[in-house]
């Protein structure tokens, strides 16, 4: 497509069919809102120039919550809807007044996460041609009009299924929004009142509307096919110095030696937080701690994993396993192992089934094998969204 268009995203509904207690549109998909899903499909696109938020007066909050880190001038400050959805439409195109009138507008419900290219291009490819574009869907399943009892077959003939989001020219929808003061189910029915043109355009079942809380089950299956696995893996060594102990994997392990270090000098979590910031390609534990910073002087070494597990949430991802090894001759590792597992599972938010802590000397060769330190390696698996 080699026009841009901009987009509105109407999430202003209270959306509490869904469950969960809070509108639906802000409840949590693999680690991401509902409708950051929604935003993210929309700033993917390269040929989008502007997008709003339509949102829910007290929603202030949660919007911005949802749409924290994104550094993108694309997207404009979020706007207050209206009591209807038609309201909370006019509001969002009030937003984009700025663009000329003959700029593509594609709106769409925030509550559908998983709009795919294909249906984009098809509303824009509508647009060409038409004064709207109306993605939709055949009606598969019979149709039968009854009560309790079926009273006769309807013909599926014509019949389509409707879906955001719909395509229009920004200045014909806002002057077909503001002749028609009643409310609308969507806004092919307000540009049809206004005799407006809409093509329709091929939607996709993946691009369904969070509406019942079995939704929630189904989207989560969506993320999950679209995962796949990556694998980071890390290295630390510290040396030895005056002490009693060395952390190892969040555990003060009694020893005759401790470790020189700017922080706590756990060679395991930090080997891990870097094979966990390495599945992520987020550089490594210097980077996001640096060791010149004296806010990490001494500094509990669960903390930057913690961090890198963060990370990995925020990416829309969640670890799956962790590997370690610890390279010494002393102190024993193997009294502590599983003490080491439970404390580095409970980090990684994981079943201590997905963390594995083994140990190794180097027969005496080396500096782990003169005792001058203490080494450690670490493997971590995650699964992250491939698109991201
Ligand atoms: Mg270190």
């Amino acid at each position: 497509m080699e026009t841009a268009f901009a987009a509105v995203i109407v999430a202003a509904g209270r959306g509490l069919r869904a469950g969960g207690g809070e509108p639906k549109q802000y409840r949590p998909l693999a680690g991401r809102p509902v409708l950051r899903h929604a935003l993210d499909r929309m700033l993917a696109r390269r040929d989008l120039c502007a997008l709003v938020v339509v949102i829910h007066p007290e929603d202030a909050g949660r919007c911005a919550a949802a749409l924290g880190g994104i550094d993108d001038p694309r997207l404009r400050p979020p706007v207050a809807g209206g009591a209807t959805r038609a309201e909370s439409v006019r509001a969002g195109l009030a937003a984009l007044a700025d663009l000329d009138p003959a700029t593509a507008v594609l709106i769409h419900d925030a509550a559908r996460p998983f709009v795919p290219d294909a249906v984009i291009d098809g509303v824009l490819r509508g647009l060409e041609s038409s004064d709207g574009a109306l993605p939709v869907l055949p009606v598969v399943d019979a149709l039968w009009r009854g009560d309790s009892l079926a009273d006769q077959p309807l013909s599926r003939d014509g019949l389509w299924r409707a879906q955001t989001p719909q395509g229009f020219r920004l200045g014909a929808i806002r002057a077909a929004h503001a002749a028609h003061a009643g409310p609308a189910d969507d806004d092919a029915v307000v540009a049809r009142i206004a005799g407006l043109r809409v093509a329709l355009t091929p939607g996709a079942e993946e691009n369904f509307k969070i509406t019942a809380p079995g939704d929630f089950v189904r989207a989560a299956r969506i993320v999950e096919a679209a995962l796949e696995t990556r694998t980071g893996q890390g290295f630390d060594v510290h040396r030895f110095g005056p002490g009693d102990h060395v952390m190892l994997g969040g555990i003060a392990v009694p020893h005759d030696r401790g470790v020189v270090a700017h922080s706590d000098g756990d060679v395991v979590l930090h080997a891990l937080t870097d094979a966990v910031l390495g599945a992520l390609a987020e550089g490594d534990i210097g980077r996001w701690f640096p060791p010149s910073d004296p806010r990490w002087r001494g500094a509990a070494s669960d903390r930057f994993l913690a961090h890198a597990v963060r990370r990995v949430a925020e990416r829309g991802g969640r670890i799956l396993h962790a590997d370690l090894t610890v390279l010494c001759e002393r102190p024993r590792i193997g009294p502590h192992a599983a003490a080491m597992r439970a404390r580095i599972a409970d980090i990684l938010g994981v079943d201590a089934r997905r963390v594995s802590v083994k140990a190794t000397t180097t027969e005496g060769l080396g500096f782990t094998g003169r005792g001058e330190g203490i080494a450690a390696m670490a493997t971590a698996t995650v699964a992250l969204p491939a698109d991201r």
